[in-house]
C-alpha cells in the first residue's frame, strides 16, 4: 500500500489533509494560504492537556520520507506551497533526524520552513535555534512552572528552557531576533491572569523577541475554554502597552478545520468549536 490521501475537508480557507501511511496509521497536513503544516510522528508523547493530537500517546515516528511526503502529495492535490510548518502532529525535536533531513530537502526547494516546538528535548532544541530556519516558535503556554507541568506534562523546566534560549539570542542582530516567537495559547481560568501575562511580557521584552498569543480552539474532549474575545484583546493590547511585539491567532489557527490543537478531532469523533 502507498501513502495517500485519503480524505480531504475543506472550508472556506483551510485544507485539512487526511493521508494514509504504508501501515495503514492516520496522519494529518493542513493548508492554509501558501502554507503547508506537516506532522512529523504518529501521535505524540507530549500529551498536552488540551490537545487532541497528543490524547492517545506516541505510536511512532514519521520517517524522512513521509514528512516529505505530506507535501508531494499536497502538491499533487494542486495546492500552492511557499512554506512548510513543522505544527502538525507531534513534536518534532522527538523526531529529530528524519525531521532535520526533511528540513533540508524542503530548504533545498526553497521554501521557508518554521516550528513550532516545546522545547523537549533541549539538546535537539539548542540544535535547531542554529539551523537556517525561517521561524522558531516556542511554545510556553504559562511562565510559572507548575501551571506549565500540568499543561505540558512532558518537557523541561520553564527556566532551563529561557536559560537555552537566551543563550542563542544573545549572540543575534535585532532584525535576527524577529525570526523568534514565544507562542502562548490563551485559555480561560488556566493562564490568562495579568500575573502570567505581566510576567510573558517581561521574559519576552528580555529576549527581545515577540509573543504569537494563540486562542484555544475548544473541543468538547476537554474541560478547557476559551476566553472572550473581549479578554483576548486586552491580554493583547496589555503586552503591546508593555512594548512587546505581539500577534494574535490568525484566522486560519481558529478554525473548526485544522486549527491548532485540534487535528485527529475528525477522527476520534470529537467536535471542535
Ligand atoms: S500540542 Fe504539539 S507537543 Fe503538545 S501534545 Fe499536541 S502535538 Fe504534541
Amino acid at each position: 500500500m502507498m501513502m495517500e490521501v485519503v480524505k480531504i475537508i475543506n472550508d472556506d480557507l483551510n485544507k485539512l489533509l487526511e493521508i494514509k501511511t504504508d501501515d495503514g496509521y492516520t496522519i494529518e497536513s493542513v493548508h492554509y494560504r501558501k502554507t503547508l503544516c506537516v506532522s512529523s510522528q504518529v501521535g505524540c508523547s507530549i500529551k498536552c492537556s488540551f490537545c487532541a493530537s497528543g490524547l492517545n500517546g506516541l505510536i511512532r515516528n514519521l520517517s524522512t520520507d513521509e514528512i516529505i511526503n505530506q507535501y508531494i502529495l499536497a502538491k499533487e492535490e494542486g495546492l500552492e506551497i511557499e512554506s512548510i510548518a513543522f505544527a502538525g502532529i507531534g513534536e518534532p525535536l522527538l523526531n529529530w533526524d528524519n525531521v532535520k533531513s526533511a528540513f533540508e530537502y524542503f530548504k533545498s526547494l526553497g521554501l521557508s520552513v518554521s516550528f513550532y516546538t516545546t522545547g523537549f528535548p533541549i539538546s535537539n532544541f539548542k540544535e535547531l535555534l542554529s539551523l537556517n530556519h525561517d521561524g522558531v516558535n516556542l511554545s510556553l503556554h504559562s511562565v510559572f512552572e507548575e501551571k506549565r507541568k500540568s499543561l505540558i506534562p512532558n518537557s523541561h523546566r520553564i527556566s532551563q528552557l529561557l536559560e537555552t534560549f537566551k543563550n542563542h539570542l544573545d549572540k543575534l542582530s535585532k532584525r535576527k531576533k524577529k525570526l523568534y516567537n514565544i507562542a502562548y495559547l490563551l485559555i480561560a481560568n488556566e493562564n490568562d491572569s495579568y500575573q502570567e501575562i505581566d510576567k510573558l511580557g517581561d521574559i519576552a521584552k528580555e529576549l527581545g523577541i515577540g509573543v504569537s498569543l494563540l486562542k484555544y480552539n475548544e473541543m468538547d474532549f476537554f474541560d478547557y475554554k476559551s476566553v472572550s474575545d473581549e479578554r483576548y484583546e486586552e491580554l493583547f493590547l496589555r503586552l503591546r502597552e508593555k512594548g512587546v511585539r505581539v500577534t494574535l491567532s490568525n484566522k486560519y489557527r481558529t478554525r473548526k478545520i485544522g486549527g491548532c490543537g485540534t487535528l485527529m478531532v475528525n477522527r476520534l469523533n470529537c467536535t471542535a468549536f
